[in-house]
């Protein structure tokens, strides 16, 4: 092996026709310098973690050198932006230096994001300021530890060198890993201009990549609209679990895929509301909380549109099957989010009443405005025998948080409702504890540790909120901080997109 092997390359993305990318070097920059590798997503890719971190690694990470077998280039793409159509976006600021195989046979791409301008730069400069590279970590990082699809960051680096936005900042490349890029906004370029054999191609690609199941049925393409609206429902379901909000939800952001991508003005809820927004430049709401599962719905729509040419050679006949797909979506979706939402209650057989329980509980937090995390955590721990005392004092949070006196009834028909389960109530705590995060990407943190790494260089911090993230279902009282809500002046109002 040659020291430029580390990362075994197969590249399929590149082998399709030239009509999906541009060829496409990474630009150097002048001094750049470690900020993180991720081990375990290093180990899971077969990729050394130590070489990441050596000073070849990170000239990799940079884009200042091409390993062997990357064939580097930048994919092009159209999308819905806030509703509006946009036909031509693509890697404006990315560049897909390969795919590898993970030890399982998983095939992952790897990206450098912020390496430069491409063809498909509009005038941008290619380039990310550190605040939204480090805010990419954290929260696709968090994410993935609470077992949600993700795109992922194996490694960031310092440019050294700075970005201009309304000031100057200090510039920073991430490398990013998911199981592909390809977005719904990928298929909607080439519908956009008629061209039904490109459209074909992508979707054989993509059925081979990462539905090779669709194969045996009877209507592969039918078949891989089904099983990307239920990968849609299920990642749209687990992000309402734990009150994401992703906050860009174009079809550019959208990936055949089912991972989450695209961290730009994204926020976990610390108080509950359903109308809750934090983009900035989201000032119609379009994209709030309540929102996400509609506007799925409504980007799957836009998806199975382009693949109606390939569903029959009659159009009626594939109007018809496209419908039926997309009308399954509400069903679905309700039935995944309601199979989520029992389990965080610790509800394992479906009675009548649950969707009840759980709206009246959800109307309730709105009303008290309790925080979202630490609610369904306090729940966990008050299922226990009615009372909580079998969690040692540095378990549980009952110091820092205690739901309100207007859940008493609440909690009383939620307690009539688990002595209806088999399992003892320990065992319910226990369940719910392990599927009730109490540790979030809270933004005034992610926040504070993209102000100290800005104004201080100070990256301690970072690293400290990447590690106790790693273990979002673990508490410890001495971490009591990260679990805290924000103070009033600490709340953080809006996000900003990571341009
Ligand atoms: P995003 O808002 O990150 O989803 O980006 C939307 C589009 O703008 C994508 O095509 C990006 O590649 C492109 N873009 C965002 N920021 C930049 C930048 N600084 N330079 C060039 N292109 C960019
Ligand atoms: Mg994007």
């Amino acid at each position: 092996m040659n020291s430029l092997d580390p990362i075994t390359f197969d590249n399929s993305y590149a082998q399709l026709s030239g009509v999906f990318y541009s060829h496409q070097l990474p630009t150097p920059v002048s001094s750049p310098k470690l900020i993180r590798v991720n081990h375990q997503l290093a180990q899971q890719l077969g990729i050394d973690p130590e070489w990441l971190e050596s000073n070849e690694g990170v000239a990799v990470v940079a884009g200042n050198q091409i390993p062997n077998g990357a064939i580097p280039l930048a994919a092009v793409y159209a999308g819905y932006q806030f509703g509006q159509w946009n036909p031509q976006l693509g890697d404006g600021r990315a560049v897909l230096l390969g795919e590898t195989l993970a030890g399982n046979g998983d095939r992952y791409d790897i990206q450098l994001k912020g390496s430069g301008p491409t063809p498909y730069s509009r005038g941008g400069d290619g380039r990310a300021p550190l605040g939204p590279v480090l805010r990419e970590y954290i929260v696709s990082d968090a994410m993935a530890n609470l077992g949600i699809a993700s795109t992922r960051v194996l490694a960031a680096v310092t440019s050294g060198e700075d970005v201009f936005r309304d000031s100057a900042l200090p510039g920073a490349v991430l490398m990013r890993v998911g199981k592909s890029h390809i977005r719904f906004g990928t298929f909607q370029y080439f519908t956009a201009q008629g061209d039904i054999e490109a459209t074909r191609q992508l979707a054989d690609h993509v059925i081979q990549r990462h539905y090779p199941q669709s194969l045996a049925a009877e209507n592969p393409y039918k078949d891989l609209l089904d099983r990307v609206i239920k990968a849609q429902v299920d990642l749209i379901a687990s992000w309402q679990s734990v009150g994401f909000i992703h906050g860009v939800m174009n079809t550019d952001n959208m990936l055949l895929s089912g991972e989450t991508i695209d961290y730009g003005p994204c926020a976990f809820m610390d108080d509950f509301d359903p109308d809750k927004v934090f983009s900035s430049i989201d000032r119609a709401g379009r994209y709030a909380y309540k929102n996400q599962p509609g506007i799925a719905h409504w980007n799957l729509v836009g998806l199975a549109q382009s693949l109606i040419p390939l569903l029959n050679n009659d159009e009626t006949t594939a109007i018809a099957l496209a419908q039926e797909s997309i009308d399954a979506f509400p069903t679905l979706f309700n039935n995944a989010y309601h199979r989520i939402m029992r389990e965080k209650l610790g509800l394992t057989k479906i009675l009548d009443g649950d969707e009840a329980l759980i709206k009246n509980l959800l109307e309730l937090m709105t009303e008290e405005r309790t925080d979202f995390t630490l609610t369904f955590r306090r729940l966990s721990e008050l299922a226990s025998s009615h009372d909580d005392q079998s969690l040692r004092p540095q378990q549980s949070i009952r110091e820092i948080f205690e739901l309100p006196t207007a859940f008493s009834t609440w909690i009383s028909q939620w307690h009539e409702r688990i002595d209806e389960e088999e399992a003892t109530t320990q065992e319910i705590s226990k369940a719910m504890l392990a599927v009730n995060p109490v540790f979030i990407a809270r933004n005034h943190l992610v926040e504070q540790v993209i102000s100290s790494a800005t104004q201080q260089s100070d990256l301690k911090p970072f690293h400290t909120l990447v590690d106790i993230l790693e273990h979002p279902y673990h508490y410890d009282s001495r971490c009591s901080e990260y679990a805290k809500p924000p103070q009033t002046d600490q709340v953080v109002k809006q996000t900003f997109c990571g341009t």
